[in-house]
């Protein structure tokens, strides 16, 4: 994966788009539309496997069919390309760009308070970023890139 694929997955504060449930090519929803065909239609065998098995967890099968066609439908094609569906107050996207940096750790006033997150997520976003700015940010890519975001 080349630099401008890995920046399609990584956003400028660091968290790893591709890993997350909204990303369209992420591998939630990817995996998600495997399990829903694999799956068929599973529940009218759930309904018999309450009894026939005894399981009284098989009763919530339409929940999770509705969580695994919500992951499967996910449409946010990355944070460099359209405004963040989770993180709604975050400066960053913008402020990179003014900034002209691909990554805040690039940015001459890094570590900023400019971010719009939360005191948790800019932590992180800072960890992310010194590591990048320590190793690179293919090796960081590489490193965290199969690994879940949650
Ligand atoms: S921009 Fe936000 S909602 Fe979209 S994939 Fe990245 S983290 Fe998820
Ligand atoms: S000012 Fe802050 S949010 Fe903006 S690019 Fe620099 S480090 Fe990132």
């Amino acid at each position: 994966m080349n630099f401008e694929e890995i920046k399609q997955r990584l956003a400028p504060c660091g968290l790893h788009c591709g890993k997350c449930f909204a990303f369209t090519k992420g591998d939630i929803r990817k995996n998600s539309q495997k399990l829903k065909i694999d799956l068929g239609e599973f529940d009218v065998y759930a309904e018999r496997f309450v009894n026939i098995l005894n399981e009284p967890v098989f009763k919530n099968y339409p929940k999770f069919k509705e969580m695994l066609s919500y992951f499967s439908e996910a449409q946010c094609s990355g944070c460099r390309n359209e405004q963040c569906k989770i993180f709604k107050d975050c400066k960053v996207r913008g402020c990179s760009e003014t900034k002209g940096v691909d990554f805040c750790f690039e940015c001459n006033e890094f570590p900023c308070n400019n971010t719009g997150f939360d005191e948790h997520l800019h932590a992180r976003s800072v960890t992310i970023n010194k590591t990048m700015l320590e190793v690179g940010v293919d090796n960081y890519y590489h490193k965290i890139k199969d690994e879940p975001r949650y």
